[in-house]
């Protein structure tokens, strides 16, 4: 995210060499940079003991079903970013988690982790972000999962191509 005024004091950015990145935004009350950096999130494709995908949909963001995403809170580890959004928007318990790749997503700015988060199916919880949630088989959920303007079927992509190597 690009500033123009310090989102701490609010006074306007001025432009400042630094090290080997130009000139870079600074606030000279607070004297720091706020550098242009992507906002990290998580994307977890959320696998059950039947190897089941969890899929969510949510009409704010698209009328396909999705995997469970999230921002990374300050002080959070990537790992704490997936079990807390896991369990505040389906109710799973993450069992394990498997990092997978990271997408940028530009038209926001995003740095997306992918994540492969093992659980063992249990009543869904329900969260405002959530209209539904439902288990779906892999080659059903790669034929429905939204694909455009969303990232939710490269991950799950990416997943079912480990998934096939842990089988084999
Ligand atoms: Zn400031």
């Amino acid at each position: 995210m690009a500033f123009r005024f310090c989102p701490q004091c609010g006074h306007p950015l001025t432009l400042r060499p630094v090290g080997d990145e130009g000139e870079q935004p600074f606030c000279a009350d607070c004297r720091r940079f706020f550098f242009d950096n992507a906002v990290p999130c998580v994307l977890v494709a959320i696998v059950n003991e039947r190897d089941e995908v969890l899929l969510l949909r949510q009409a704010y963001i698209t009328d396909a079903p999705t995997l469970c995403s999230g921002y990374v809170k300050n002080g959070d580890t990537l790992e704490d970013a997936v079990r807390r959004e896991v369990l505040e928007e389906t109710g799973q318990q993450v069992e394990r988690c498997r990092y997978v790749g990271s997408w940028y997503y530009a038209p926001k700015g995003l740095i997306m982790a992918g994540f492969l988060a093992r659980v063992t199916a249990c009543p869904f919880a329900s969260s405002a972000e959530v209209d539904s949630l439902f288990w779906e088989d892999m080659t059903r959920a790669q034929h429905i999962i939204a694909r455009e303007n969303n990232l939710s079927g490269t991950l799950l992509d990416a997943c079912v191509s480990l998934l096939a190597e842990d089988h084999s």
